[in-house]
């Protein structure tokens, strides 16, 4: 029995001393210090040695299995520091596997048509300016021709802050903000968010405008619908013919509402036109003189025209998606796609 410890001692020695990798390391430990390993045999084999001799085999014994231990705990240590080349040996890691690729983020649609959008006018010479989301009722409504108690606050479905701040209904308070402090001529768009109470298939609380307006001596309704022509050519890649509606809004007059050709179609009745052929994509109109005596500007002098278009409207257009609440969802599934 003493003789099989040392034997064992000095094997077990040996073969821990050749060990290379992880793989021969386990298989030592089963071999050896495992359940069903050879120290464990000899264990077993102490209850059949005489009374006298059992309680220094079983010291001897166990301080070899500690021994054992403590260099098997210092060579697995030893191999750590090289796990890569010790699992490549075992081949848990396959080296000519292609790597993963790292998911790399991209900017939301409605961002990508947002900037687009203003890229498109600023090429025609519009600057760019951003307004506060939480507005003052004067600017959102008073300065642009929307009194209390006009029909037309009727439209905009609010959520007051308080009796006089709100959160936009739309960007055109950057207009009455702009024209306050600076003099014509100018050329500005105001893009952002703004909010109303409504939410539906085509409508979210939260949504993106642009406004944009010119004023300048001498322009014309046909100055709006020439810029509003290239735009829309630039915006969907193609000659569109656009339709003007009579409509109203307080702070413009003429105003019109705005129909491209459907870009689904090309104008000959689909599923997204309705059938019509055409698409409204947005509002617009020529300064009301009223405006202009709000802000101190001499409607004899001056005329001007302003326009505000949806960006998720344009997004449903340019991308042939039918349900505006997919941009909201989160869905990296959806997102992913642009
Ligand atoms: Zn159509």
């Amino acid at each position: 029995m003493e003789q099989e410890l040392i034997n064992l001692q000095a094997q077990a020695k040996d073969q821990l001393a050749a060990v290379e990798n992880g793989g021969q390391l386990e298989n030592f430990r089963i071999r050896f210090l495992g359940r069903k390993g050879q120290f464990s045999t000899i264990m077993k084999g102490l209850g059949k040695v005489s009374k006298e001799d059992k309680p220094r085999l079983g010291q001897m014994a166990n301080s070899i299995k500690k021994e054992i231990e403590a260099l098997y705990d210092e060579k697995q240590q030893t191999l750590s520091t090289s796990i890569g080349a010790s699992s490549a040996d075992e081949g848990t890691i396959d080296l000519t596997l292609p790597g993963r690729k790292p998911q790399t983020g991209k900017l939301h649609p409605v961002t990508q048509i947002m900037n687009e959008v203003c890229s498109i006018f600023e090429s025609l010479g519009f600057s760019v300016a951003e307004g506060p989301d939480v507005e003052h009722d004067h600017y959102n409504f008073e300065a642009l021709n929307i009194p209390a108690h006009h029909p037309a606050r009727d439209m905009h479905d609010t959520f007051y802050v308080s009796d006089s701040i709100l959160l936009r209904t739309h960007t055109s308070p950057m207009q009455a903000r702009i024209m306050e402090t600076q003099q014509p001529p100018l050329r500005v768009i105001a893009p952002g968010k703004v909010y109303r109470c409504d939410s539906d298939i085509t409508h979210t609380p939260m949504f993106h405008q642009v406004e944009g307006f010119l004023v300048d001596r001498d322009v014309s309704f046909a100055d709006l619908k020439g810029v509003l022509t290239i735009f829309t050519q630039k915006m969907f890649d193609k000659e569109l013919e656009l339709r003007f509606r009579p409509s109203f809004f307080p702070f413009t007059e003429p105003s019109a509402e705005v129909d491209i050709a459907c870009v689904m179609c090309g104008g000959s009745g689909c599923r997204v036109c309705k059938r019509t052929g055409w698409l409204e994509i947005l509002g617009a109109g020529m300064i009301d003189p009223e405006v202009f005596k709000m802000v101190g500007y001499n409607p004899e002098v001056y005329s001007g025209f302003a326009f505000g278009l949806g960006i998720e409207r344009i997004a449903m257009l340019k991308y042939g998606i039918d349900d505006i609440r997919l941009y909201y969802e989160n869905d990296l599934r959806f997102l992913s796609q642009f």
